[in-house]
């Protein structure tokens, strides 16, 4: 199929006339994936080396959805255009970082099958983002050589811990479509306190945090997980802002009950990150 090139609403509309946007496929699988600092795109580490493990394992997809915690808006937005730029959206790392870029295209059908898939909201189209380091500094790990498009979604700050889940199971049809949804945040995340002398621990109430947060995800114990403000003082600790929260959330609404879990990367370090990872299905 040709792509008129967009700038470029016109594009997209032309492709929702037509039949074949994304065909149908097995189901892909989901991930949430730690994502930590962003050294963890150039360091050969545990991390980076869970990713890589990860994405071998994977079925090469059409395309990939990634819900990041550094895209926050109003209002839940798609980006649109064919070469998203690379964003080194941090500050004071070395120039290697800055010098990272990811060329992976963009995706028009998956733009026009994520808003014919979700109906209890609109879902705008941004010309303006890219993709942030939440997206590329793991995505690269996943596929090196930058050959699968990726959309990212933006995370609508007006939307309640279950409304954001909701989403999620609307999304859920795009799995059925070639589109692996990578959702990439940290369960326990609290900069205002890290422990840069503690490389290789957590606090208590962060490891509580972390362990709790497992045992409900392999329950499947959703319920409690949405109603992370419920949950007493190791979660408030660890989610002092939900923005790298919720992409967890997304991840478990794009399951199903009978789906294998499986747990990665699962270590929480620097007092007071957990870079715990799922594979869903
Ligand atoms: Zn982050």
């Amino acid at each position: 199929m040709s792509i008129a090139p967009i700038g470029a609403f016109a594009g997209l509309r032309e492709l929702a006339g037509s039949v074949a946007v994304l065909p149908p496929t097995p189901r892909m699988p989901v991930l949430f994936l730690g994502h930590g600092s962003p050294m963890n795109a150039i360091e050969d580490n545990t991390f980076s080396r869970g990713w890589r493990t990860t994405g071998n394992d994977l079925p090469k997809p059409h395309a990939i959805l990634c819900i990041s915690a550094h895209w926050e808006t109003r209002g839940t937005f798609v980006t649109g255009m064919e070469k998203p730029r690379t964003i080194h959206d941090f500050g004071g790392f070395p120039q290697a970082l800055f010098d990272v870029q990811y060329p992976a295209p963009g995706s028009p059908e998956l733009v026009v099958a994520a808003q014919a898939t979700v109906t209890a909201r609109h879902i705008g189209v941004d010309h303006q983002w890219g993709l942030d380091h939440g997206a590329w500094s793991v995505i690269m790990h996943l596929f090196p050589k930058a050959d699968v498009p990726v959309v990212q979604l933006s995370l609508d700050r007006s939307l309640s811990p279950q409304a954001h889940y909701d989403l999620a199971r609307e999304l859920s049809a795009l799995r059925e479509k070639g589109v692996l949804i990578i959702a990439s945040g940290n369960m326990v995340h609290n900069l205002g306190v890290i422990d840069w002398n503690n490389p290789e621990g957590g606090y208590d109430w962060a490891v509580e945090a972390n362990e709790r947060m497992k045992e409900m995800i392999l329950s499947r114990d959703h319920d409690s997980l949405i109603r992370f403000r419920d949950q007493g003082v190791a979660f408030q600790k660890s989610i002092p802002t939900p923005e790298h929260y919720l992409p967890l959330l997304y991840s478990l609404g794009l399951s199903d009950a009978r789906e294998p879990i499986c747990l990665f990367n699962d270590r929480t370090l620097m007092g007071s990150i957990s870079m715990t990872s799922v594979r869903i299905g």
